[in-house]
């Protein structure tokens, strides 16, 4: 098995992926380190060790292909195929995500909703039908869903990240506040809104 590359890697590559897809769109054939990096906000060395992984080489002076350090950060990042993505909690933030069609340009198809409130299953919103959570293993096969957002309230969030483990689902970017326990081979993104207020918070506190 190759070795995994450490988290923070990943979000870097992220990053330098959303700077090429910039360039790759303003026109831009070319980039070196030190500019990737200016973007990026980390140094020209940093970026070079960090496409080692992507197994990227830049001419001397000319520095990388944008077209090519893009396919091959495609490549290193799983975002060559499509992925199935579900939202599991229909209520204002998961309807508002419906409403986001961007990350649907990444490979990351919409497919369903799921929930438990009788006046939403059954229903669509926009395009995207909602099941019943009692429907969710056999829908996940059916529709090879690999990736949940779970936008479930926090009492739900642990049992209902539980249930999609159970259903096969690997991978889940929970919305909720709550730490979420899931086995080894299942992978939880947390997208915290509070954690994000909070840092705002020291940086524009006044100290000595
Ligand atoms: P909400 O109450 O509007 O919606 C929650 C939905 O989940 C409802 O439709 C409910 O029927 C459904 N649900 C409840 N139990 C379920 C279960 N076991 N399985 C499937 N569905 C279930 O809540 P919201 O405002 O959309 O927030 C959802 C989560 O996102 C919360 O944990 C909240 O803390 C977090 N969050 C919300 C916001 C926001 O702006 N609304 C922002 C940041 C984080």
């Amino acid at each position: 098995m190759p070795k995994q590359i450490p988290s923070v890697t990943i979000s870097r590559l992220v990053g330098y992926l959303r700077v090429l897809t910039n360039l790759e769109q303003s026109g831009v054939d070319y980039v070196t380190s030190e500019e990737l990096g200016a973007a990026s906000h980390v140094s020209a060395h940093q970026v070079r060790k960090d496409l080692v992984h992507a197994e990227a080489s830049g001419t001397r002076g000319r520095g990388y292909t944008v077209a090519i350090l893009r396919r091959e950060l495609n490549a290193l990042l799983g975002l060559t195929r499509d992925w199935n993505v579900a939202i599991v909690g229909m209520g204002r933030l998961g309807q508002a995500l419906v409403d986001y069609p961007y990350f649907q340009n990444y490979n990351f198809r919409l497919c369903c909703g799921f929930d438990t409130d009788a006046q939403k299953v059954g229903k669509e919103f926009g395009e995207l039908p909602v099941y019943h959570m009692s429907e969710l293993e056999q829908r996940v096969k059916e529709r090879r869903l690999d990736i949940a957002f779970l936008t479930v309230p926090v009492a739900a969030a642990q049992p209902a990240a539980e249930t999609l483990v159970e259903a096969g689902i690997r991978g889940i970017l929970n919305f909720t506040p709550t730490v979420l326990k899931v086995p080894g081979g299942v992978r939880v993104e947390s997208i915290d809104f509070v954690a994000g207020l909070k840092r705002l918070a020291y940086y524009l506190h006044p100290r000595d």
